[in-house]
């Protein structure tokens, strides 16, 4: 080999190393600031592995986000131009989170009062060791504890209560857990990541509680909501709901993480049906986190 065709080859790979640098660093970070400037997400100061950025002209930690991608809250959803990107359910772009847990969990101290009047089941939040710092576990377990204490969650039927508990034994356990542990425990017959409630235990998938879904455009606070009210709607009993009505909001039972299109999901969920069946019917609903939207607060 000449070496000017090693300088060749060099200066392909140095070229090839820029431009996927520039890729990785232009749509990941925007979001990723915008939720570590929300005081309730001390996201991961030292646990997670954060890439270096290749070159010294990426945004720092600290510059204001440049252009917040969730300027689409008009949803695209209710656009069908061709200059609009349908939402996938793959995981939107946002703050590196690890990928590897230790495989245990520790439950998050804390109890709450009875919220409903119904039968109280008792839940506990647990968070898998090495995928969060301390400080991010608390907020975890304020914002589980938000969604089922929210009227228009489950107790609005007035037949279900719930109270947290950290030393008893629970009925459910909450557990926020690492990609690859859910990802075993979950399957990934459909290749994006999820959560899943199996024998009394909710696995809330680490990359979508940080990163939310794109069916919420930016939503993360709503689509965490959601993550929580669907995943206990399993413990209840529930199973999955297509959209029923173009424009309505979508159930809390729907698979919103990937879609809140009829049409959608079914594609998505063709070769690993999901319990009910999704009829492609064209219908296409609005993102929406509680199992009772109706109620007032
Ligand atoms: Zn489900």
């Amino acid at each position: 080999m000449t070496v000017g065709r090693i300088v060749m080859y060099v200066f392909a790979a140095m070229l090839a190393g820029v431009t996927i640098g520039m890729l990785d660093s232009l749509p990941v970070d925007a979001p990723a600031q915008r939720e570590v400037a929300q005081p309730q997400v001390p996201v991961m100061a030292t646990s997670i592995s954060v890439r270096t950025p290749p070159s010294s002209s990426a945004p720092s930690s600290s510059a204001p986000p440049s252009q917040p991608s969730s300027s689409s809250t008009t949803a695209p959803l209710a656009l069908a131009g061709r200059d609009v990107v349908r939402p996938g359910p793959e995981l939107p772009p946002g703050v590196a989170v690890r990928d590897q847990g230790e495989g245990w969990w520790r439950t998050v101290p804390g109890t709450t009062a009875q919220v409903g009047t119904g039968r109280v089941r008792t839940y506990s939040v647990e968070v898998e060791q090495g995928v969060v710092v301390p400080q991010a576990q608390l907020p975890f377990a304020t914002a589980v504890d938000e969604a089922l204490a929210d009227p228009r969650g489950w107790t609005a039927s007035g037949d279900v209560a719930f109270r947290r508990v950290d030393v008893a034994q629970p009925d459910v356990r909450i557990r926020l857990t690492a990609k690859e542990t859910a990802r075993a425990i979950c399957g990934f017959e459909i290749p994006y990541d999820t959560s899943c409630y199996v024998n009394g235990v909710v696995y809330v998938s680490a990359p979508r509680w940080f990163r939310g879904a794109q069916s919420y455009a930016g939503d993360l606070a709503g689509y965490r909501k959601y993550l929580v009210n669907h995943e206990i709607g399993h413990f209840l009993g529930r199973g999955h709901e297509p959209c029923p009505a173009d424009g309505a909001p979508a159930p809390v039972m729907m698979q919103q993480t990937f879609s809140v299109s009829n049409d959608a999901l079914a594609d998505i969920t063709a070769s690993a049906p999901q319990g009910a069946a999704v009829a492609r019917d064209g219908k296409t609903c609005v993102a929406n986190p509680w199992p009772n939207p109706g109620v007032t607060r």
